[in-house]
């Protein structure tokens, strides 16, 4: 103990004899409580409609899921995300809320805001989920909000819900998805977010949108492609902000930017924190369904799964020619959003490359000079050396050959 005047003490929770020197198992737990939804929006990765009766019948119960909030607790977990589909569509969400609270967990709340009720503000007031709800907006106005939901009333749902948040003074963050209903908004939409109390940072976005998570649809992946930005855009997007967008970079890249070698997982997921699926399965992240990777938690454990079967899965090792010749050799690798669950949702393997990320990444590279035009980054022998000259902002100014607007800053 410390100071004997005082009633608490803080200590870290890997020193805390409670783990015996050990840290904990569990840092924090993402548990989707439905992959229904009261929303249809065009770029959705996961939503069923919020009358799909048959998922319904499938999801936990409240009863499962007050079992794995008392586990993830006795596991040294401190912080819960409640998403989905739309959570707030669960009967059994304030009854499953106030039970998280209850065992000391902080709640993150991911929902469209559609659903949210006096009474449910209420509950946030008096028993406040120390963490922001996050509410992600898809338009600022009826038209262009509708025409990505595809549910007509939804806007004004929406707004009703942050006016309930906003009354009360509940802590809310807003994000934004970067699509063409939306795009002439961006400026109106950060204006106004900016006027939200607390807020402090520029929303974020869902920028590169992901296909169906169960490979449930090739209707939907075609829709999905097609909303995609072109490499172009994304770069002219990320320069909105040079300034800030390269200091980012040469702090992310001097950290993360690597070849991966053979190994498949390099990210931190199913490291102290995991996902659980709206009818029991523990993945590693909210996105990997691939059926080898995750585990039934109606038949074991959150310890098991944590201690003996994620560790497991993250030594799987690369066996594809083509991701061991170009992704395992590649300094892009951090900067990429190729991962094992997003090759799983595009190819049905978790070790394939995804030329639309691969395209991306390079023409990120070559906008930051860490490229020149035509070259390959798997091909590169001396990434080292220019990521440390990136990193220490000496390395030359790139010539872009796409119209970006303002100067380079970098030379
Ligand atoms: S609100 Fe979210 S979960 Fe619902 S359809 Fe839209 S993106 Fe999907
Ligand atoms: S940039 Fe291409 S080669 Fe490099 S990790 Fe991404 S997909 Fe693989």
């Amino acid at each position: 103990m410390g100071n004997q005047d005082s009633y608490a003490v803080k200590v870290r929770t890997d020193e805390a004899s409670l783990w015996k020197g050990n840290s904990p198992p569990l840092d924090s737990l993402d548990i989707e409580l439905t992959e229904r939804c009261n929303n249809n929006c065009i770029h959705c990765y996961i939503n069923l409609p919020a009358t799909d009766l048959n998922a319904r019948q499938r999801e936990l119960s409240t009863k499962e899921i007050q079992e794995i909030l008392q586990e993830a607790a006795s596991l040294g977990c401190l912080t819960i995300k409640f998403t989905g589909g739309e959570p707030l569509l669960r009967t059994d969400f304030e009854d499953l809320y106030i039970f998280a609270r209850k065992l000391g967990l902080r709640v993150i709340l991911l929902t469209n805001a559609t659903l949210i009720t006096p009474a449910l503000v209420e509950v946030f007031a008096s028993i406040p989920p120390l963490e922001p709800i996050e509410v992600t907006l898809y338009g600022m106005h009826k038209s262009s909000y509708e025409a990505v939901t595809r549910v007509s009333g939804s806007f004004e749902a929406t707004r009703q819900g942050i006016d309930l948040l906003l009354k009360k003074k509940i802590h809310f963050v807003v994000k934004g998805v970067f699509l063409q209903q939306n795009r002439e908004e961006i400026d109106e939409f950060e204006s106004w977010a900016a006027t939200i109390p607390y807020t402090d940072t520029i929303p974020s976005y869902s920028l590169f949108f992901d296909l169906r998570a169960r490979r449930d649809s090739e209707q939907k992946n075609r829709l999905i492609k097609g909303l995609r930005l072109s490499p172009e855009e994304v770069v002219t997007f990320f320069f909105r902000r040079r300034e800030q967008y390269f200091k980012e970079m040469r702090k992310f890249c001097s950290q993360f930017a690597k070849p991966s070698r053979r190994d498949i997982f390099s990210c931190g997921a199913g490291m102290r924190n995991g996902c659980v699926d709206a009818y029991g399965h523990l993945q590693l992240c909210m996105l990997l369904r691939h059926p080898a990777t995750v585990y039934d938690l109606k038949k074991g454990s959150l310890k098991d799964a944590l201690t003996n079967f994620f560790p497991e899965i993250r030594m799987m090792k690369a066996e594809n020619p083509d991701y061991l010749n170009r992704c395992a050799r590649c300094f892009l690798h951090g900067l990429c959003e190729q991962c094992p669950a997003r090759s799983w949702m595009e190819h049905g393997a978790l070790d394939t490359p995804i030329e639309y990320h691969c395209k991306i990444a390079h023409a990120q590279a070559t906008a930051l000079g860490l490229l020149e035009e035509g070259e390959w980054a798997w091909q590169i022998d001396d990434w080292e050396e220019r990521i440390r000259n990136f990193s220490d902002g000496r390395l030359a100014c790139p010539k872009i050959s796409h119209p970006v607007a303002g100067s380079c800053t970098t030379g």
